[in-house]
């Protein structure tokens, strides 16, 4: 017999299945699915929106065929993207290696030693290149990370002011995510060009601005951080950590944070994700960093030993009161990024980034006094008056993707893939729209400021051949127990299988190598799968609409809370700002609700786990017209389908208020019951927990919201959108590991 994909997923036989049905004294799955399911939400209308299953090789066929849909061009575009080299020996031997990407997130490290010494080199690394004292252990992106960078500036800071200054050469996409996140906390977002070294006039708690900036300007800040720092504000700047290797780093010019990405470290574009972002701090605001944190510790013989260390899990503890909901982080892709400057080595990623200086130069130099800044690294923006669109059109016919900027300008913006003949064809493409009187532009300043040294930790000069780095990369994961040892029963993260067939296709190029902000018609491969998944995801738990945006469950849940604000908002009950949080609640529930700004309830379970519907009708009454949603969990964290679940969702509608449940236990409803249907409004999903992604010792993740069609509008605009309520740097998040998800339902069918 042949077995189907579905057969070699699930793991039990049909012997191991009739003892375990045996034990529990049911006949079968269905009649256990009767019993445990309350029959007012047990659904079994099937989900006749899922293609028929199809076998693992048609899938990838199917699959292949998207990817070639897509149009790899030579991306020029910038704008914190970049293309990247990644090292085969770190594609075989970390990204496509199950030993490092079905690890869980390393809670107990006498099982994940060799993960945390790869984030420890992380941290080593982005608090080295920003001249920093202490980095984090991931972000989920750059644009999210500045806004943590923001809360992080008005709890650390002294001042009263409720005014965040921002730079207007900050990408785009970190625009719009920190003005998502100022608006429900009541922050007012002042732009204005800050290179002119002049601070505004007024108070203002914080400062952030970005080096280089989007037009690919290096400013030195130093005399502007000092002038903040005088007017009481604290500063955040963001930084290429590429650019960091040459030029003096915001830590030297007495920046108090650090942010950004690390993706151009080996992690492939990915039409937008998953890549890892950084946070990194001064000693005095270690305590204030949000994520996690590795430390180094000494085990119970006195030996030296890694573990995580003070914000670990500090939502669950914290809860309402934690400063941030990161839960899921960029683990997998903090790796690649921290072995690619192993790999590499100081003097490596010196030569890579001169390289890319060079290529970047010799643009300038083609497009002579057309180069509006002199001082820049790999980004150079050119004046073309009114040529602005010939000029990319032009680029776009060679195989080159260039940024139109306005109808004047047009960026440029090289990378470690670029070659002299893309720098030709480049300035070929501007022919005509250079003035020939414009005549040679200024010569390119010296960018090359930075004299400290960086990197000299052992982590980073003794794995420069592939055989070091092969060794020790075994050597790590041999330290470590992940999925392709053994079960570890910690959570729903572990619960699957990684299937390969889902795993292979995340690595080609027609997949990885695209810019999230490339033009529609290179993309629409990927935007097919998008679509397909946006609509199964929708027909399996029974909402009208579906985003892919959010990288996390935590994430997610921010944008589902965020729409229930807006819809409120709308609807002139500006007063309902109160959220009822079970007290078995997952901690990140509370923390989404404190960043938009609701006020946490806290509703009493039963000695047996299940939410006291007394004490929820008691609050219901004590806040009335406050109400804003409830958050429940279903199944319940205790793994119990709540009877009253219907009656409490209608409870809370009764009373005017939104329903949220939290899909992170769906496997457990999954072609049973439909959340949509039974009293939900909005749900976030979590696709490395229910649809197969790996953990990747802590990250990526994907966390999809989903939500009725009444709140269909509010959910997350386009991030190259200023005010669109955009909650992740690219529109489709971690758009690279989508095919995961893709290929598991399109093999398993609906059966299955
Ligand atoms: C995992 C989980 C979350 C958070 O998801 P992340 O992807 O880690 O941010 C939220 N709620 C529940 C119940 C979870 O299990």
């Amino acid at each position: 017999m042949t077995r189907s994909f579905a057969d070699r997923h699930i793991g039990p036989d049909s012997g191991e299945l009739a003892r375990i049905l045996a034990t529990i004294g049911v006949e079968s799955l269905d009649a256990l699915a009767t019993t445990a399911l309350p029959a007012t939400i047990l659904d079994e209308s099937g989900l006749g929106a899922l293609p028929a299953p199809a076998s693992e090789h048609e899938v990838l066929e199917e699959l292949a065929t998207l990817a070639q849909a897509n149009t790899v061009a030579t991306s020029m575009i910038g704008l914190g993207y970049y293309d990247t080299l990644t090292p085969p020996v770190l594609v075989r031997n970390l990204l496509e290696n199950p030993a490092w990407y079905t690890a869980y997130t390393p809670y107990q490290p006498e099982i994940s030693q060799g993960r945390l010494e790869a984030l420890l080199n992380f941290q080593t690394m982005v608090s080295d290149l920003t001249g920093m004292d202490v980095a984090n252990a991931s972000m989920l992106d750059e644009a999210t990370a500045a806004a943590e960078a923001m809360t992080l500036l008005r709890r650390a800071g002294k001042s009263k002011s409720n005014r965040l200054l921002i730079d207007a050469d900050l990408f785009p996409q970190t625009k719009t995510i920190i003005g998502t996140r100022a608006e429900p906390l009541g922050i007012e977002i002042i732009e204005a060009d800050l290179s002119t070294g002049e601070l505004p006039e007024g108070e203002f708690f914080g400062v952030i601005v970005q080096t280089p900036g989007a037009s690919g300007h290096i400013v030195d800040w130093t005399s502007l951080f000092a002038a903040a720092h005088e007017r009481g504000a604290l500063v955040a700047a963001g930084a290429d950590l590429l650019a960091m290797t040459l030029s003096t780093p915001p830590g030297e010019q007495g920046a108090d944070v650090c942010f950004g990405t690390t993706q151009r470290f080996g992690v492939p574009m990915g039409f937008g994700g998953p890549h890892a972002g950084y946070l990194a701090v001064r000693t005095a605001f270690a305590r204030q960093l949000p994520g996690r944190l590795v430390g180094v510790s000494v085990d119970a013989d006195g030996a030296p030993a890694y573990r995580l260390a003070l914000q670990t899990r500090e939502q669950h503890i914290r809860r309402e009161k934690a400063t941030s909901n990161i839960c899921t982080a960029q683990v997998l892709l903090a790796i690649v990024a921290a072995m690619y400057a192993s790999y590499h080595g100081a003097n490596g990623l010196r030569a890579i980034a001169r390289r890319v200086h060079q290529h970047a130069a010799a643009v300038a130099t083609g497009l002579g006094g057309a180069v509006v800044h002199s001082a820049f690294f790999d980004t150079v923006l050119a004046h073309v008056p009114g040529g602005a669109e010939a000029v990319v059109a032009k680029a776009k016919s060679k195989g080159i993707n260039l940024r139109l900027v306005d109808a004047d300008h047009v960026a440029i913006a090289c990378d470690e893939a670029t070659t002299d003949a893309h720098v030709a064809a480049v300035v070929e493409s501007f022919g005509t729209a250079l003035t020939p009187d414009a005549g040679a532009g200024a010569e390119p300043a010296a960018i090359e400021t930075r004299t400290s040294d960086y990197l000299t930790h052992p982590a980073f000069t003794r794995h420069h051949t592939e055989t070091a780095m092969l060794r020790y990369l075994r050597a790590l994961s041999d330290k470590d127990i992940a999925l392709d040892r053994s079960m570890i029963p910690l959570g729903s993260c572990t619960m699957k299988l990684n299937a390969t067939a889902e795993m292979e296709p995340i690595t080609w190029p027609g997949f990885a190598r695209l810019h999230p902000f490339a033009p529609t018609e290179d993309t629409p491969g990927i935007r097919t799968l998008i679509a397909d998944l946006e609509r199964w995801l929708a027909e399996i738990t029974g909402y009208d609409a579906v985003s892919l945006q959010p990288n996390a469950g935590s994430q997610g849940e921010y944008a589902g809370l965020l729409a229930i604000r807006r819809y409120h908002l709308d609807r002139g009950d500006d007063h309902r700002d109160t959220c009822l949080i079970p007290s078995s609640a997952h901690g990140t529930n509370a923390a989404s609700a404190a960043m938009v700004g609701m006020r946490v309830e806290v509703v009493k379970c039963r000695a047996n786990g299940d939410v006291d519907l007394d004490d929820l009708r008691a609050k219901i009454a004590d806040h009335a017209d406050r109400l804003a949603c409830i958050m429940i969990t279903y199944p319940s964290t205790h793994g119990v389908y709540e009877h009253e679940v219907a009656e409490l969702c209608a409870l809370v509608h009764d009373a005017g208020g939104q329903v949220y449940v939290d899909g992170a236990n769906l496997n457990a409803l999954v072609g049973l019951a439909r959340p949509g249907r039974f009293g939900g409004d909005v749900s976030h999903l979590n696709l490395h927990k229910t649809f197969c992604i790996p953990h990747g010792g802590g990250g990526p993740g994907v966390g999809p919201v989903a939500v009725g069609a009444h709140l269909a509008q509010y959910l997350p605009g386009d991030p190259l959108e200023a005010g669109s309520h955009a909650v992740s740097a690219a529109n489709y998040g971690s758009a690279s590991i989508l095919p995961i998800t893709w290929a598991y339902i399109r093999m398993m069918g609906a059966e299955g």
